[in-house]
């Protein structure tokens, strides 16, 4: 078992090794350097807030390493919402990290809005989904109203063209979206990390449907904390099955291997 000297110098150790973020290769000691960041966080029993800070936490570390991988010439730009109609995937921390962000008559407006779209596409597949041609309600004015703490998902749709974007979302014909694979790449390699310290620290580490998830935890009084307390708060909803079996063994992985190494 570590001492507290051992863990302190482990901090620091990770601290090192995430100072420009994960990197885009696999990397294993990034890997695990950011799931024991992820699991101090949700391990700290005296905060009630820590599935939302371990996504706050996910999310910096994200935008870090996507300043120093970022590519040039993308289409996204603020006001640019023609993705913003798709099955988003969200995380239960990241779902309470975006509930908290919501007060007072603001939170009352979103809930309706998230209610009317969800009588609309509930339990609907992707592409039954984008079919039905519902934006998402978090839009205000053409643009995300919960841009600072946008699920992952969001983060990771990067795209140079946005006519093959009109094309593939709005009007649903197949073909390349010339998506950039920064974003992919490092969604996986953050969600591997968080699902990894969920794991470990007994959660469940299962994506949801963001509208039906976060209407979900709006109307559900002290979400979050009945969640961390192993209530089934989220349980019934529309769930994104899309993880393979290759990303589920690095999951497996990186928590057997950080397990072994931090207790
Ligand atoms: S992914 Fe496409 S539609 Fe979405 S912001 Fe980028 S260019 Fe616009
Ligand atoms: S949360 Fe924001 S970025 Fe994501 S789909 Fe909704 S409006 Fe678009």
């Amino acid at each position: 078992m570590p001492t507290r000297t051992d863990r302190r110098a482990m901090e620091r150790e990770d601290e090192r090794i995430l100072r420009r973020g994960m990197p885009l290769r696999e990397d294993l000691a990034a890997a695990q350097a950011q799931t024991r960041r992820l699991l101090r966080i949700l391990r700290d029993a005296a905060n009630p807030r820590r599935a939302g800070d371990a996504a706050a936490e996910l999310h910096a570390g994200y935008e870090l390493s996507y300043r120093h991988n970022r590519p040039t010439g993308l289409d996204c730009r603020r006001g640019c919402a023609h993705c913003c109609r798709i099955f988003v995937s969200v995380t239960a921390p990241e779902l309470f990290l975006i509930a908290r962000s919501l007060t007072g008559a603001r939170r009352e407006a979103i809930l309706g809005r998230l209610a009317a779209a969800d009588e609309r596409v509930h339990g609907l597949d992707a592409a039954a989904r984008r079919s039905a041609g519902v934006t998402c309600p978090m839009l205000e004015d053409g643009a995300c109203s919960i841009y600072t703490v946008r699920p992952t998902a969001c983060r990771s749709l990067l795209s140079f063209d946005v006519n093959a974007c009109i094309s593939a979302f709005v009007e649903g014909q197949e073909g390349g979206r010339a998506m950039a694979p920064v974003g992919p790449m490092l969604r996986s390699g953050y969600m591997a990390a968080l699902c990894a310290a969920l794991d470990l620290a007994g959660l469940p580490d299962a994506s949801y449907e963001l509208v039906s998830g976060l209407r979900r935890v709006l109307e559900t009084p002290d979400a979050e904390a009945r969640w961390l307390a192993g209530e089934p708060v989220l349980e019934g909803l529309p769930q994104d099955r899309g993880r393979n079996e290759q990303f589920r063994a690095a999951v497996a992985y990186i928590a057997r291997s950080v397990a072994q190494a931090w207790g």
